[in-house]
């Protein structure tokens, strides 16, 4: 048996099974979730296994598709991770690569000069390259190769070669998809995880913290920063800066529209920079400090409740490749997420602060409210209102002026509070003089009945300098009825301290004011104007009290017929001028009562009095006119009342003046009673005294005025008999001098009944 051919056989089936296990291996190890790394490693022990090739390397493009850098790479047999990156030009890589072709030579510049394209890397000489297919794309190109002189590549190994390159594309494509859901998964996870991590806080700078390092982390990026919108200058502001950079950057303003970040908030759509140092748009001065270079950038809008807030941006992924737009929609997401969480903790914070004001500024208006109602003391409301107001706004100094029109009609502002100002300068306008309207910001806020908050006093011609050092003004006028009535004015050594809210908050303090204001002027104007009037009653009386005086003596005389005899006729006249003086007597009377009790002139002569007596005596006086009118007159008095404290003459005119209206307002034959015995009321013992009689009454109404001045009922019988209207007003005042109370019940038709409680003397026990 010739057995020649069988070792090339068996050879050959050996070598066929060989590489049947390999592809085996690898078309296992495709299936099997295994990283690329290992999946490429397990492809390399197989190809070393079957072809004599010392070099081995699997070359990938870059994700851009313009580079190839190695994914695998081993020489003389040993593995190695050349950090090589080389664009599709040169060398026969690239040429598979272009081309899609396997290549296979003895020598590989020989090769290279024929197909007219430079080499690249060490020359080899054989040589074996063939493309990764993965769907309709090239991703990569596999080489075995030697530059010993005595390696060449079959036709079969290059068969086999091409097998394996084949599922080795698929394997990569296939466990790079399954990376990339993977990723993806992680990254919707991670998304999940930090929307309900930012959810949780509603501390905004926790919140923003949050934002920024969640960011990097979920983009794998090396910086990142946040910028949020200040509405009050249309600024971008760096407020958190996160990586190499740090915080430095923090607090920095980017104008709206400029650079990078600027452009993604003005354009509300994210900016992708692949080279941050050739785009015009990007601010070079950051990365000055240090070694940091920003490379590319990724920046996004961050949306709220239909508007901007602001921007977020990532820099420099740290895998070294460029932001693409997957990293863009991610990075969306992820924004939409956290503009919201951003804007919740803002409008917590808001709410938080507004209501914590709203609610101290509510109490204090209800306390200034409060003791409005309780006083009309206003220095005390004015100076209260001014230290809440300077408390509450923070200023350092601060006063409040009421429009004044002095006597020659000149107008300007008196001070009613201030603080803080020097006591020597602001005495005088508080006094004497009115501050001009045409000096200063005060001046002028009651003129144009305007506020006006200047941030810059110094700057302002208008401002006049009470006291020094002073940065900013606001002066709010008190307006009343569309009329400026007064003007509160804060000042402040800071020049950043008034906020809207406090200029919004004294706003409604100056409107509470001016009801004080107000309430306290017509007050003070009452109060003047009865003074003036108690001047003029008293001095009227007195001027009239002694001519009557000599009147009525006069007519005295002559109805004595001191003056010679007088005829019927003529005694009747006198008779009517006597009743007119006795008239104008009483009414000179009251109005000196009055007065005297208005001005607080009233004094008593106190001394212990016996109640009962004081009653008898009283009723003396009209025991006259009680039979002419044929009243009934009853007269209770109890026996052993104790003593009270007064003064008789004046408490005999209370008696009289209840007794005399009893009588007066009862009709003929009615019935008077006046009783007098102990009283005790509210733990108190006093002696009570009552009038009641069966005449007129009165109706609520007329009940309600009683004892006001000058009331008397238009009841027929009130208008047939003379009076002044002010004996129950002197009476009560009497009373009321000794400590006691006057009520009266009536109704009418049918009578009334007035009570006087006199307090007890009390007697001391060892007395
Ligand atoms: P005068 O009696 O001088 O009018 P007073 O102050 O004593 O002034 O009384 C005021 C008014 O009160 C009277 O005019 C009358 O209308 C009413 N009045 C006072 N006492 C009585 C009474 N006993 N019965 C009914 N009306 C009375």
């Amino acid at each position: 048996m010739d057995d020649t051919p069988l070792p090339a056989v068996k050879a050959h089936l050996q070598r066929h099974e060989r590489e049947l296990q390999a592809l085996h291996w690898i078309v296992q190890a495709a299936n099997f979730t295994m990283p690329v790394d290992d999946i490429m490693e397990l492809i390399y022990t197989q190809i070393e296994r079957t072809l004599n090739a010392p070099n081995f390397y699997i070359a990938l493009t870059t994700p851009d598709r313009d580079a190839l850098t190695y994914a695998f790479y081993v020489e003389d047999g040993e593995r190695l991770y050349p950090d090589t990156r080389w664009t599709l030009n040169t060398g026969l890589t690239s040429q598979v690569m272009a081309t899609g072709a396997v290549i296979r030579t003895e020598d590989y510049l020989k090769e290279c000069a024929a197909r007219g394209i430079e080499p690249s890397g060490k020359p080899d000489r054989a040589w074996l390259g063939a493309p990764l297919m993965a769907s309709d794309q090239t991703i990569g190109v596999m080489v075995a190769c030697s530059q010993k002189p005595n390696v060449r590549f079959s036709p079969e190994d290059e068969r086999f070669f091409v097998a394996v390159a084949a599922f080795t594309a698929s394997a990569i494509e296939r466990r790079r998809l399954q990376e990339h859901l993977e990723a993806h998964a992680q990254q919707l996870n991670t998304l999940n995880e930090i929307g309900r991590l930012l959810a949780s806080s509603l501390d905004i700078h926790e919140v923003l913290d949050l934002v920024v390092r969640n960011a990097v982390k979920l983009l794998g990026a090396e910086a990142g920063s946040l910028l949020l919108l200040d509405e009050d200058s249309g600024d971008l502001i760096f407020r958190i800066s996160c990586g190499p950079l740090g915080n430095e950057l923090v607090g920095r303003k980017v104008p709206a529209g400029k650079g990078i970040a600027g452009a993604a908030f003005s354009e509300n759509r994210p900016i992708l920079i692949t080279d941050a140092q050739r785009d015009q748009r990007w601010y070079a001065g950051v990365d000055r400090s240090g070694d940091f270079v920003t490379r590319s950038i990724l920046a996004i809008p961050l949306n709220a409740r239909g508007s901007t807030i602001g921007v977020l941006e990532v820099i420099n992924a740290k895998d070294g490749h460029p932001f693409n737009q997957r990293d863009a929609d991610l990075l969306l997401a992820f924004g939409a997420q956290a503009a919201i969480a951003i804007e919740n903790a803002r409008l917590f914070t808001m709410t938080d602060q507004a209501l914590q004001a709203r609610v101290e500024e509510l109490t204090t208006l209800q306390h200034i409210d409060r003791m409005l109602n309780a006083s009309l003391d206003y220095a005390e409301v004015m100076a209260l209102t001014l230290e809440w107001a300077t408390r509450i706004t923070g200023a350092t100094v601060g006063m409040i002026a009421a429009l004044h029109e002095s006597e020659d009609g000149t107008r300007g502002l008196r001070v009613l509070a201030h603080r803080g100002y020097p006591p020597d300068v602001m005495a005088p306008y508080m006094e004497q003089k009115l501050w001009p309207l045409e000096r200063g910001l005060v001046g002028f806020t009651v003129r144009a009945g305007q506020t006006l908050l200047i941030p810059d006093v110094g700057a302002d011609t208008r401002y006049e300098a009470v006291t020094p050092d002073m940065q900013a003004q606001l002066t709010i006028p008190i307006q009343r009825e569309n009329r400026v009535i007064g003007v509160i004015a804060l000042e402040t050594a800071d020049r950043a301290l008034f906020s809207p809210q406090a200029v919004d908050f004294v706003s409604r303090f100056a409107e509470h004011a001016a009801i004080a204001i107000d309430n306290a002027r017509l007050f003070q104007q009452v109060q003047r104007a009865n003074e003036a009037k108690t001047e003029f009653v008293s001095f009227v009386s007195h001027e009239l009290k002694q001519p009557m005086t000599s009147m009525k003596g006069y007519t005295d005389l002559l109805s004595k017929g001191l003056a010679g005899p007088m005829t019927e006729q003529q005694q009747a006249f006198i008779g009517i001028i006597r009743s007119n003086i006795q008239h104008m007597d009483r009414l000179v009377q009251d109005l000196l009562d009055v007065s005297r009790i208005e001005s607080g002139r009233l004094q008593l002569e106190l001394r212990p009095l016996q109640p009962g007596e004081l009653v008898r005596e009283a009723l003396q006086s009209f025991e006259h006119i009680l039979a002419e009118r044929r009243q009934i007159l009853t007269v209770e008095i109890e026996a052993n009342l104790p003593l009270v404290t007064g003064d008789r003459v004046r408490l005999n005119q209370v008696l009289i003046n209840l007794l005399s209206n009893a009588i007066k307002y009862t009709p003929e034959e009615g019935r008077v009673t006046v009783l007098a015995n102990r009283w005790s009321a509210n733990g108190n013992s006093y002696v009570r005294w009552q009038v009641q009689d069966s005449g007129i009454g009165m109706t609520p109404e007329e009940l309600e005025k009683l004892f006001t001045k000058y009331f008397r009922s238009s009841h027929p019988l009130v208008r047939s008999v003379r009076g002044t209207g002010l004996g129950l007003v002197i009476t009560r005042s009497i009373v009321e001098l000794h400590g006691g109370q006057i009520s009266v019940t009536s109704e009418a038709g049918k009578g009334s009944t007035f009570t006087v409680l006199l307090p007890i003397k009390e007697v001391a026990a060892d007395a």
